[in-house]
């Protein structure tokens, strides 16, 4: 059973530390909808930091959502990097991210991720990832 970690709204967003939790992704984890696909990816990072089950499931695409979401209680995420996002079609975005991390005491790992999402109504939904490599 997961225990969803709340952020007082006055701390700084996981995703943007300059930001606070209550105007940046907080406002999407409470239920408006992210307005673009990068806000749509920085809330999800912000919702793995938080081990925010829901939220994930709820932005994930019926066709590629898992039954549940594990978190690794030894992981430490350090931060995100947004390196790019595009529009590709009429409902559709990519984002290309860095995600870094750490496990146990374990030195800094990077995860590099080109995600694609769908736009369906109003809201952005994640569709999938493809990795694009992983370094230090
Ligand atoms: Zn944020």
């Amino acid at each position: 059973m997961q225990v969803t970690r709340r952020a007082p709204s006055f701390e700084p967003c996981p995703c943007e530390p300059s930001r606070p939790y209550a105007e940046c992704c907080g406002r999407w984890h409470a239920g408006t909808p992210a307005p673009s696909a990068e806000a749509l990816m920085r809330s999800r990072y912000a919702a793995f930091v938080l081990c925010n089950e829901a939220y994930l499931l709820s932005t994930w695409h019926p066709s590629t959502r898992p039954a549940g979401v594990t978190f690794d209680r030894g992981q430490q995420w350090l931060g995100l990097k947004v390196v790019a996002a595009s529009v590709t079609g009429v409902n559709q975005a990519e984002v290309e991210f860095i995600a870094r991390y750490r496990i146990g005491g374990g030195s800094a790992a990077r995860l590099h991720e080109r995600s694609r999402f769908v736009l369906e109504g109003e809201r952005w939904l994640y569709v999938d990832g493809e990795q694009r490599g992983t370094r230090r």
